[in-house]
């Protein structure tokens, strides 16, 4: 078995329905791979009102809550295991404000939406969610080791030892 280097983490990605409805899933990819993060799984599905349960738990008592449980069911949801040195850091920094209208330009958030809850993209929010959120999504874990070269390509051998 190949061992990873230490300091390489893991986020999840959820590219949410809005996103795949205005053909967004390959930019978002590509923002992610052009900064360096290594994309180690890809699946798409539909959530279930169960699912979206699971997931937003923190918003059950929220008044809009059944809102974004809609619109989470509503189509096709990517989801993305994406690994690198801080990924929970280095994705949350990438997504910006919940509120799209405050992000930042330069996040996907900021660039690319100007909603609150039609914002595109989710991404773990603290290693331990990142670790829950990656077993719900891939029960099976990430479909190869994270590529060497790639991780070489990326860091130095201090940063991914
Ligand atoms: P984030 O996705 O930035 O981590 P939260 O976990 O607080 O934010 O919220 C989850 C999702 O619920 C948001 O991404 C957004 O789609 C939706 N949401 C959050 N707050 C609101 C709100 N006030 N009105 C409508 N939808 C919201």
């Amino acid at each position: 078995m190949t061992t990873e280097p230490t300091t390489l983490d893991s986020t999840l990605v959820l590219i949410k329905p809005d996103a795949v409805q205005r053909g967004l899933v390959g930019t978002i990819l590509t923002r992610l791979e052009a900064r360096g993060l290594l994309i180690r799984a890809i699946r798409s599905f539909v959530f279930t009102d169960e699912l979206v349960r699971e997931h937003y738990a923190h918003l059950a008592g929220r008044s809009f809550f059944p809102d974004v449980a809609a619109f989470m069911k509503s189509g096709m949801t990517v989801a993305v295991w994406v690994s690198g040195v801080d990924a929970v850091d280095v994705v949350r920094g990438m997504v910006g404000a919940t509120n799209a209208r405050e992000a930042m330009p330069g996040t996907i958030r900021g660039d690319l939406a100007v909603s609150t809850q039609r914002n595109l993209i989710h991404a773990s929010d603290a290693p331990d969610s990142a670790k829950a959120e990656l077993a719900r999504f891939f029960p099976d874990g990430p479909s190869a080791p994270a590529d060497p070269a790639a991780v070489r390509a990326a860091y130095s051998q201090a940063e991914a030892a």
